[in-house]
């Protein structure tokens, strides 16, 4: 019997179980461990809840996570209840699927005022993360800047300009909710270091701006390149920038709130007294390798509120070799030590869409064959029971989840999928 602990129960984890199952059938016994009561990781905290046809990939893990050789061993934290040495003892492979859900620091002088913050810590807020449920972020308005041009810019900006209609069928939570509907905010800047042919939007996110109650979207003309240019791009990113050329024309006829969208804007610095109140951004111009430069040039833009969108990366762990300067652990096709394996965005980096996991746990389970053989006899899931036992942890497991799930299904909004409990407390007390 081969006995693998998988670390973090998101797209990565689950994909990786589902891998191991496909490989070894009944010859292996996974343990999906994660430090909160409930699964999904990114699916649940990540993903925009306004998206949730790509939440639905939740069943799919579920399926997975009901077959007897998998098990959901959730509410323990590895560092905390277990270690990771303990862990290798016990099973034959520990593969980290960790995920990125540290925000990369915005360095600039001003870069941790109050009123900046990270994109984990918005997405945590209005998705329900406990570690984010008391942010709180400022929006009074009428400002707001969004740093980054990727997906998580393009969540967080349609987040903020969303009226209460719109979240109808979304799961966002409550106070989220609530605080968005008194929100001042009528200005939302999205920055981008480099230009409209530089962005990493996808068509059917930016595509969405285009269609807001309430918001249009604002570009200037003269910082796209000539359209024919359009034609070199490959056929996603010319779609983009399709949709971006298309916010032209809507530029004209502002409604409530502007999305204006700055380009070859980088921001240098976030003033104001003892919290967030102007930005100070400098142009840009684009070296020959389309690395932005600064040109000297700067300007400044009133706001409550700047929301860091640039990136992610994994919390390192004591005694795991890490890549500081990409925010992963060091790894070489996912191998970490003997042993020791990493996946998904611990293993590349924050990028690629939930689906690129899949691919990922597969490589793992490959290696998995490769490197453990059938396995030596260790204890698995037995030896962490009881370790985990003689330690007081309360475990919870798939079982515990569904009620958890049922719970927040029960006391959904009208049309909403569901109200997610936000603290760990209520989350414990759902199960019982
Ligand atoms: P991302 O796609 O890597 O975008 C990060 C953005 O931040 C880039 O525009 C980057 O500009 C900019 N940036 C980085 N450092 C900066 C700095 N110091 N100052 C100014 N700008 C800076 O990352 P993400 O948006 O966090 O998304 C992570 C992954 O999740 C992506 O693969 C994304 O597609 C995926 N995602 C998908 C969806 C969806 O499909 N619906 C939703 C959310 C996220 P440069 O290009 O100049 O470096």
């Amino acid at each position: 019997m081969r006995h693998v602990a998988v670390i973090g129960s998101g797209p990565a984890g689950y994909y990786t179980a589902e891998a191991c199952q496909k490989i070894f059938g009944d010859d292996v016994r996974v343990d999906i461990i994660d430090r909160l009561p409930v699964p999904y990781g990114l699916i649940r905290f990540g993903v925009a809840p306004d998206h949730q046809s790509i939440k639905a990939v939740a069943k799919r893990y579920e399926t997975v996570a009901l077959s007897g050789n998998v098990r959901f061993v959730g509410n323990v934290s590895v560092g905390r209840d277990v270690s990771i040495a303990e862990l290798q003892s016990l099973y034959d492979a520990v593969v980290l699927a960790t995920g990125a859900p540290n925000d990369r620091s915005l360095d600039v002088p001003g870069g941790a005022l109050p009123g900046v913050v990270g994109s984990a810590a918005f997405v945590g807020w209005y998705n329900g993360h406990p570690d984010f449920a008391a942010l709180n972020p400022p929006l009074h308005g009428p400002g707001a800047v969004i740093i980054g041009n990727g997906n998580v810019a393009l969540d967080v900006t349609r987040i903020l300009a969303k009226t209460r209609d719109e979240f109808a069928g979304s799961d966002i939570v409550g106070h989220a909710l609530d605080a968005l509907d008194h929100s001042g905010v009528k200005r939302i800047t999205v920055l981008g270091r480099r230009g409209p042919h530089q962005i990493a939007m996808t068509p059917k996110e930016l595509g969405e701006l285009g269609h807001l109650q309430r918001a249009t979207p604002v570009v200037e003309p003269a910082d796209f390149p000539p359209l024919g240019d359009d034609a070199l791009l490959e056929p996603g990113m010319r779609k983009s920038v399709t949709h971006l050329r298309d916010f032209i024309p809507m530029s004209a006829t502002p409604k409530e709130i502007a999305v204006e969208f700055n380009f070859f804007a980088m921001p240098v610095a976030v003033e104001g007294e003892g919290r967030v109140e102007r930005i100070i951004v400098e142009r840009t111009r684009l070296d020959d390798q389309l690395r932005s430069i600064g040109t000297g040039e700067r300007y400044v833009i009133p706001c409550g509120l700047v929301v860091a969108c640039i990136g992610y990366q994994t919390p390192p762990i004591e005694g795991v070799p890490y890549e500081h300067g990409r925010g992963r652990f060091a790894n070489t096709d996912g191998r970490i030590l003997p042993g020791l394996y990493c996946v998904g965005w611990a293993r590349r980096g924050p990028s690629g869409t939930i689906g690129t996991n899949r691919p990922d746990g597969y490589l793992i389970a490959d290696h998995l064959a490769i490197d453990i053989g059938a396995g030596a006899a260790k204890q698995g899931r037995e030896g962490l029971d009881a370790l985990l036992t003689s330690r007081g942890v309360d475990v919870v497991n798939f079982r515990d989840w569904q009620k958890i799930e049922a719970a927040e299904v029960a006391r959904a909004r009208d049309g909403a999928p569901r109200e997610k409990f936000v603290s760990l407390g209520d989350m414990m007390g759902a199960r019982r």
